[in-house]
């Protein structure tokens, strides 16, 4: 295809300048996120911005995350290569694909199903094959394939939704952005011995998560 070249160029000064120079050292981290091809994720009038160190809109007033967050928290989960993964926040299908690059098996959840069939296709397109996208609300995690090794949620929450803990598994990590619905504080919970370990890192911004654990419809 024309321009792969181009993207791939950029793709790598992505990880080297936006990334790895900020302090992402997680090997497993960088290599997932030099491979996967973000320009597939972003609508295609976006494609030549698909490596700026920005989010971008990906349609129905959703966005697809900064990549220097998608891999702050990725790093965050400490993935091993058996884990299984539930993602809150399917968007564009991007930190799916890198979750699925590193774990064993990923259900993404994703509550507007227009948005949900466009990840799908990027996902396929992408050739990425151990992610399940599925629509519904994602406060109530999903219980169906509990305990998860990891969950993560893409979108503001006023708090940790109480059944996403329930459905995490002993040793397992979530991480979420909690706070208002203009600001937020990256928050990991380790659950050890059926206690909850809170660990906060900095501050973030992302669109509401809207359903019964999280903001109102
Ligand atoms: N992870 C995405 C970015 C997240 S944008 C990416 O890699 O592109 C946040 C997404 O969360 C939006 O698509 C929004 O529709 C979705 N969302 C909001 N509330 C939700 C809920 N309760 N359950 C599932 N998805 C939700």
């Amino acid at each position: 295809m024309p321009g792969e070249d181009r993207f791939e160029q950029e793709r790598q000064r992505m990880v080297d300048l936006q990334i790895a120079a900020r302090g992402v050292k997680d090997s497993r981290v960088l290599a997932a996120m030099r491979s996967v091809r973000r320009h597939l994720f972003v609508p295609l009038s976006f494609r030549d911005s698909a490596y700026n160190d920005s989010p971008l809109p990906i349609g129905s007033g959703q966005t697809i995350s900064q990549p220097y967050i998608v891999a702050v928290m990725t790093e965050l989960l400490r993935l091993q290569p058996g884990d299984r993964v539930l993602e809150i926040g399917c968007g564009s299908g991007y930190q799916a694909a890198i979750l699925g690059t590193l774990a064993r098996e990923v259900i993404s959840i994703e509550r507007l199903p227009e948005i949900a069939r466009m990840a799908r296709e990027n996902l396929s397109r992408e050739g990425i094959g151990n992610v399940t996208v599925v629509v519904g609300d994602g406060t109530l995690g999903y219980p169906e394939r509990a305990p998860y090794d990891a969950i993560l949620v893409t979108a503001a929450a006023p708090r940790v939704p109480p059944p996403l803990l329930e459905q995490l598994a002993e040793g397992g990590r979530l991480v979420a952005p909690v706070g208002s619905r203009d600001l937020q504080e990256l928050v990991r919970c380790t659950k050890r011995d059926n206690t909850i370990d809170r660990e906060h890192f900095g501050g973030v911004v992302f669109v509401p998560l809207l359903g019964q654990q999280g903001w109102p419809e």
